[in-house]
């Protein structure tokens, strides 16, 4: 922000000096005018390095503090405006120590790119940050106790929209019990931040046809975003 500032300074001290030598207009390119109708982008919040190291340290849960290679903390931006929210850590993130790398994480990735956005401008998480052994299903007191590290995150990040992959992240999130497929599509809120619940990219390597209607949901978030999709 300092450096930010001083630039800032620089430009109004060279424009006046501009005005006294007898200027009266500047001109700029398009593409300079854009740079500047942007949103400066969000501060890193202080306390992020903290809660990160306060999850990583984690042993809540026994049974996964004992099994687990690596807590999965989360990747991305957390100046981000969109976030997306999946279940929790399998066999690749676990040894990585990152959510969505797998065969799941690829097609996330590809999902990311064609609403015309990369992977490190988004922030991906999970709701638990330690896989369970085999890929079970999280345990109700393994969601309660890693459920405050996503909310902090959450909290810090306050993206514009986040996107919930599979039941568990938007069960979690609403504390509902209504399946996916009667859920997708639609848009709820969580805490005033509107979310699009859509199907895992686990599912979808299984039922490839459902990729269909995760790109309807996917447009409808990039519209609520207020940016365009890319020329095809
Ligand atoms: S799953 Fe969450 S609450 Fe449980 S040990 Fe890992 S970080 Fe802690």
């Amino acid at each position: 922000m300092q450096e930010l500032k001083q630039i800032v300074d620089e430009t109004i001290k060279a424009l006046e000096e501009m005005k006294r030598s007898g200027v009266t207009h500047v001109t700029a390119s398009k593409e300079a005018l854009e740079e500047i109708g942007k949103p400066l982008p969000k501060p890193a919040s202080a306390g992020w390095s903290a809660l990160e190291a306060e999850t990583k340290a984690c042993k809540k849960c026994g049974e996964l503090a004992r099994s687990r290679h690596s807590v999965v903390f989360g990747v991305g931006d957390p100046r981000t405006e969109l976030m997306f929210i999946g279940e929790a850590p399998g066999a690749d993130e676990d040894e990585q120590g990152e959510p969505f790398v797998g065969r799941a994480g690829q097609l996330l990735t590809k999902i990311i790119e064609a609403m015309g956005l990369k992977r490190e401008e988004v922030y991906i998480a999970n709701v638990l940050k330690c896989r369970p052994p085999q890929n079970r299903p999280p345990l109700p007191d393994e969601t309660a106790n890693c459920l405050p590290y996503l909310q902090k995150q959450i909290e810090m990040i306050r993206p514009k929209v986040i996107v919930a992959l599979g039941a568990t992240a938007l069960r979690t999130l609403l504390d509902i019990q209504i399946g996916i497929t009667k859920m997708r599509g639609n848009w709820y809120t969580y805490r005033d931040i509107p979310i699009m619940p859509t199907f895992h990219p686990a599912y979808l390597l299984r039922n490839p046809p459902a990729k269909k209607e995760v790109w309807e949901d996917m447009k409808a978030v990039v519209a609520k975003l207020g940016r365009e999709l890319p020329l095809r």
